[in-house]
């Protein structure tokens, strides 16, 4: 045998150096296994369950590592310890149901590590039932007889356990139980609030979560990202970066997930400046950027539409799983970049990554906006029969708008008259949108009386149908939307932009004069309707009058909430750099047109996000071609 190499020594001697050295490659410690064995120390427990557990803990990189592991367990008689070492390791580990068949296989009866490694590994399938569509999987009859089985064994008091018991509720989405087994703890420690208040914060009970963590004397950094993590998912990035700042001040350690959480706030608010300060901040304390962290880069610079940038991330990344390729697909998807797109979805198909529903989601947006209807007619029949994939009512309504965008009406109708599934909202939604580009009334009509039938209160689709009738001049068909709109009580939700200056997100709401820089926005407002006017611009007030959108009208067009934005915009930053809003609802066709003009006027380049896709706007022209 070959001597061993001088840096491995360390390990012999310690076993927690040998956990350490599970990052390393599998050779090392294939070879260390070895001179373990010839020198007897292998006989020793602890130095036996320590190297189980770094070969099964290295498991993420390679199953190899936990197959070797396994295979040497049955070999020698173990201690209880061992058994549990590779308990934890499987729990951890990618594949966490193989953690009940090495439980159901224990040797020894069971202690209260072993149950603490148990519901570990609940909680992470819970977790992984929670992100998945997993419909075979039962996360909730999965903790509930873990639960009992603790409760039987009579280890269910164990306070490692308890607060696992709690997140293990939480995880499967039931906050009830999650409370209750709460309440049955005497004296929870910091642990086990930290759990609870990320039972509370998953579950969207974010501010009984908050007031829970408000009220801890020592937080670690667990249940910062625990409170962060609850803001970001129930959509409050606001408050999210807001907590995020206040965790740096106070000293806590930031993390992976800290940081993979604050870029899915970044990403929702379309902060670029916060996102690329992040991401600066990566690079600066030399961490290694994992799939996930990559991930959620590709993913926050896509949705802020930094399309190169997420790029640029995606083509550094040395390992990509499905979640990286999707991001990235989808972020060219969403940009308008169709055949790029589709491009790069052949290339994943290529390299062997399995496509999963949201990736074929995204590429068949992708070849929507492109006009590639063959292209993606091709993916949508791929996917049963090359993926096995079972298409959702999202991909039949994706096909729809494929077809309907290309002007492929009747298409677009034969596909709905043969869909093997109900038609949902989605379904009719595109029809609708397709029959309002192409100015179609009657089809129009038709899907509307459809969307109906299922959601009467939808304002979206009384405003798209609004739509159709004031694109056609039907002014009277537009008033009765109106009457019909207000008859039902549909409420038309208030329409936001976001622009983001020196780091700071400033929200403006339509009509609103709320902003501290307000005089200088309102000048600014002036000059920019003076010097689009002199260029041909016309706010044709008639049709905007009667051409509802999703958006107030009535007051003031020139106060909808992007014009607001962008004034600011105008005002507030540098004049070479282009200027970024996100906008809650669909852009009015006057807006567009505006910024369109304004992008030449201007000279200034303008990025736009609304409900569902990018505006990249420059020279007068927008990315999406008008087609919208
Ligand atoms: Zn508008
Ligand atoms: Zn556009």
């Amino acid at each position: 045998m070959r001597p061993l190499p001088r840096r491995l020594d360390p390990l012999l001697r310690e076993p927690a150096a040998l956990v350490a050295a599970a990052a390393s490659a599998q050779r090392p410690l294939r070879e260390l296994h070895a001179h373990l064995l010839v020198s007897g120390r292998l006989a020793s427990p602890p130095h036996h369950a320590a190297f189980l557990a770094s070969l099964a803990s290295s498991s993420d990189d390679d199953d190899g590592h936990l197959s070797y592991a396994r295979l040497l367990l049955p070999r020698r008689p173990a201690t209880l310890f061992v058994h549990n070492s590779l308990l934890r390791a499987l729990a951890r580990g990618r594949r966490p149901h193989l953690a009940f068949g090495a439980f159901r296989d224990l040797p020894l009866a069971p202690d209260n590590y072993s149950f603490t490694f148990l519901v570990r590994a609940a909680t992470a399938l819970a977790a992984a039932a929670a992100a998945v569509r997993a419909p075979g999987l039962d996360a909730n009859l999965i903790v509930r007889s873990v639960h009992a089985s603790a409760l039987r064994r009579g280890h269910a008091g164990d306070p490692h356990v308890q607060s696992g018991v709690v997140s293990m509720y939480s995880a499967a989405g039931d906050v009830g139980a999650a409370r209750a087994a709460f309440a049955e703890i005497a004296f929870p420690d910091a642990v086990c609030i930290t759990a609870m208040v990320g039972a509370l914060a998953t579950c969207g009970k974010v501010d009984a979560a908050r007031e829970m963590f408000d009220g801890m004397p020592l937080r670690d950094h667990v249940a910062w990202n625990a409170m962060i993590a609850g803001y970001v998912h129930a959509g409050r990035s606001r408050e999210a970066l807001r907590l995020f700042n206040e965790m740096r001040n106070a000293g806590a350690a930031v993390g992976e997930v800290t940081l993979v959480s604050v870029l899915t706030a970044c990403a929702q608010l379309g902060a670029l400046e916060r996102g690329r300060w992040v991401h600066s901040y990566v690079h600066s304390c030399g961490m290694r950027v994992s799939v996930t962290l990559g991930t959620a880069l590709v993913d926050m610079y896509s949705k802020c539409g930094a399309v190169a940038a997420a790029m640029e991330v995606f083509d550094s990344m040395d390992r990509k799983n499905v979640y990286t390729w999707t991001s990235a697909v989808s972020g060219l998807a969403m940009n308008g970049m169709g055949r790029d797109c589709l491009e790069l979805f052949k290339r994943m198909e290529s390299t062997g990554v399995d496509p999963n529903g949201v990736t074929f989601v995204a590429v068949l947006r992708g070849c929507s906006m492109a006009g590639l209807v063959d292209e993606g007619r091709s993916c949508f029949d791929a996917m049963k029969s090359n993926h096995g994939i079972d298409p959702w009512l999202e991909h039949y309504g994706c096909m729809v708008d494929l077809y309907g965008r290309a002007g492929r009406l009747d298409d677009a109708m034969n596909f709905i008259n043969n869909m093997p599934l109900e038609p949902h909202e989605g379904v009719w939604g595109a029809l609708l949108n397709a029959s309002r580009i192409h100015k179609n009334v009657e089809l129009g009509k038709y899907a509307m009386d459809k969307l109906m039938a299922i959601e009467s209160k939808n304002d979206a689709a009384h405003v798209l149908l609004s739509n159709i009738y004031a694109e056609s001049h039907n002014w009277k068909g537009v008033s009765n939307v109106r009457d019909v709109m207000k008859a039902k009580g549909v409420k038309k939700v208030p329409g936001c932009s976001a622009i983001e200056v020196g780091g700071k997100v400033h929200e403006f709401f339509v009509g609103s004069k709320t902003h501290p820089r307000y005089r200088e926005i309102e000048i600014m407002l002036a000059e920019m309707t003076q010097r689009l006017r002199l260029h041909g611009y016309i706010a044709n007030t008639k049709e905007v009058l009667f051409d509802i959108e999703e958006e107030e009208k009535e007051d003031a067009i020139s106060l909808h909430s992007e014009k607001l934005a962008l004034a600011f915009g105008l005002v507030a930053l540098p004049e070479n750099m282009e200027i970024r809003i996100v906008k809650n609802l669909r852009v009015c066709k006057d807006c567009h047109d505006y910024t369109k003009l304004i992008s030449k006027v201007f000279n200034r380049e303008v990025v736009m996000r609304d409900r569902n896709r990018f505006h990249h706007f420059k020279d007068g022209a927008c990315s999406c071609r008008d087609y919208w």
